[in-house]
């Protein structure tokens, strides 16, 4: 009988030691196991040695699956790399399969491997430039604009390396609101264009008709001239005059005529110019209910709930703590009303502008409503959260924010909330509130952890 587990074999050597009833010594031990094994002694190198090999079958199991692993990540790009990778696989798999083999077909793989991951980066790099180009034609185009302006300017700096999965995400959500409002403007202003070629094409027609009309009258005028040259008496004049004046007053009618059709079609255009810049306001308000304030350039509650749900559903997988801070500007309204509501919204847009400057590029920025943000800070416990808050305020303070001849300090008073792990995400956010509200109590410029 052969065995090829080392320890099920030892276990039936010591059953046969027992049923002969041989004394447990190791030389009986040795000559039993040697003899259900079917192999000589060889001090307890054997046992080592099988050890040995079933660790070696056990890397190479993790091995394959390693580049099994890889195979997705690596694309289709290049062809050579999968024949390589499968190749690998099955040497690793295969019981016949020679340490040495299996070692020229590892470096094969690695070989290609490092081929392949350079060529990766490269396409990395190549279609950042391209999308890079790309807006910075879309913002070409759309010169007038000051909402697609801010948009495109988000959107290159967004596609700077390095990238990051959310990064990328962001930047589809942005670039997707970019396209909407682009193609429901040229399709409006195609309208409009059509509009005023009909108008055109219109007013030209009557034109010619009031050219004509001026030639017939002109005609008509000379005829009655002559008559009146030639005519020998008032009863001959008396006809010709009243020609001219029903050609005189056909005339006049059809001036009267044209100059109300004119007048009409200055309304349409008005019309026209109206409809398009109504629609330019409404597509601002709409691009308002998108997922981003239009000015700070934030997300906006819609989207702070999008990426609360994505930020909420992560740590979950991936066991990790989310923290969210609540901010809230300090005196906010005397700035406004010392400094008039324009000097308020820079204030604000500054305000992002720092939070985004200093924070991680996982972190969300959300303006929650009038001066109040949000801050979703993936992978942070709450001390840390704080601390993040704490730095803000202070990169806050030594950035002041200068409008004309005004220099201004801003603070604000922060509550700070780690998210519990069945806690429904709004309610952090009502915590991380309530801990602001402490910190305004407790003389504000302060962050509070709830
Ligand atoms: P506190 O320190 O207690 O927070 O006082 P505060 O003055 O900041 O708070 P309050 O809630 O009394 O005032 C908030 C002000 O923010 C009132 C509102 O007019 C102003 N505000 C809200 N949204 C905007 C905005 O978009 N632009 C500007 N300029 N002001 C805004
Ligand atoms: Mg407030
Ligand atoms: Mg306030």
């Amino acid at each position: 009988m052969t065995e090829n587990n080392p320890s099920e074999t030892a276990r039936h050597a010591l059953k046969l030691l027992a049923s002969r009833r041989l004394a447990p010594t190791p030389d009986n031990f040795a000559s039993i196991y040697y003899e259900i094994a079917g192999s000589k002694p060889n001090a307890n190198g054997d046992a080592q040695d099988a050890d040995r090999m079933a660790l070696v079958r056990e890397l190479c199991e993790q091995l394959a699956r390693t580049v099994e692993c890889c195979l997705p990540v690596l694309g289709e790009d290049d062809a050579s790399i999968g024949p390589a990778a499968w190749a690998l696989i099955r040497a690793c798999r295969s019981e016949f399969e020679s340490l040495a083999n299996l070692n020229v077909k590892l470096s094969t793989f690695n070989h290609r491997l490092s081929l392949a991951a350079e060529d990766q980066g490269e396409i990395r790099r190549a279609l950042l430039g391209l999308l890079q180009l790309v807006f910075e034609n879309i913002g070409e185009l759309s010169l007038d604009d000051h909402w697609l302006r801010g948009q495109i300017e988000a959107l290159m700096k967004a596609s700077e390396a390095p990238v990051s999965l959310r990064r990328l995400d962001d930047l589809r959500r942005r670039l997707m609101e970019v396209i909407q409002k682009q193609s429901s403007l040229k399709s409006k202003s195609i309208e409009a264009q059509e509009e005023m070629k009909r108008l055109l094409a219109a007013f030209m027609e009557r034109l010619s008709v009031a050219a004509e009309t001026s030639g017939e009258h002109h005609r008509q005028m000379e005829a009655c001239a002559k008559k009146i040259e030639s005519a020998n008496s008032i009863a001959e004049i008396a006809p010709a005059i009243q020609d001219a004046l029903s050609a005189t007053r056909w005339m006049s009618v059809e001036s009267a005529r044209n100059r109300d059709v004119l007048s009409a079609m200055k309304v349409k255009a008005e019309e026209a110019a109206a409809e398009v810049a109504q629609l330019r306001k409404a597509l601002d308000m709409a691009s308002a209910s998108a997922r981003h304030d239009l000015l700070t350039g934030a997300l906006n509650r819609k989207g702070l709930e999008e990426a609360l749900e994505r930020e909420v559903a992560r740590a979950a997988r991936q066991n990790t703590t989310l923290s969210i801070a609540f901010l809230d500007i300090d005196d906010f309204k005397s700035i406004n009303d010392t400094h008039g509501h324009g000097f308020g919204d820079d204030a604000l847009s500054h305000l992002a502008q720092v939070a985004r400057e200093s924070m991680r590029p996982q972190d969300t920025l959300a303006r929650f409503g009038g001066e109040e943000f949000v801050i979703l800070m993936p992978d942070t416990p709450l001390e840390e959260g704080v601390q993040t808050i704490v730095r803000l305020q202070r990169a806050l303070t030594q950035r002041f924010f200068a409008a004309g001849d005004t220099r201004l300090f801003i603070t604000f008073s922060a509550g700070v909330a780690e998210v519990g792990k069945d806690e429904p995400p709004m309610a952090a956010i009502h915590r991380a509130d309530r801990g602001m509200y402490q910190a305004k109590r407790a003389g504000k410029n302060k962050v509070v952890s709830a």
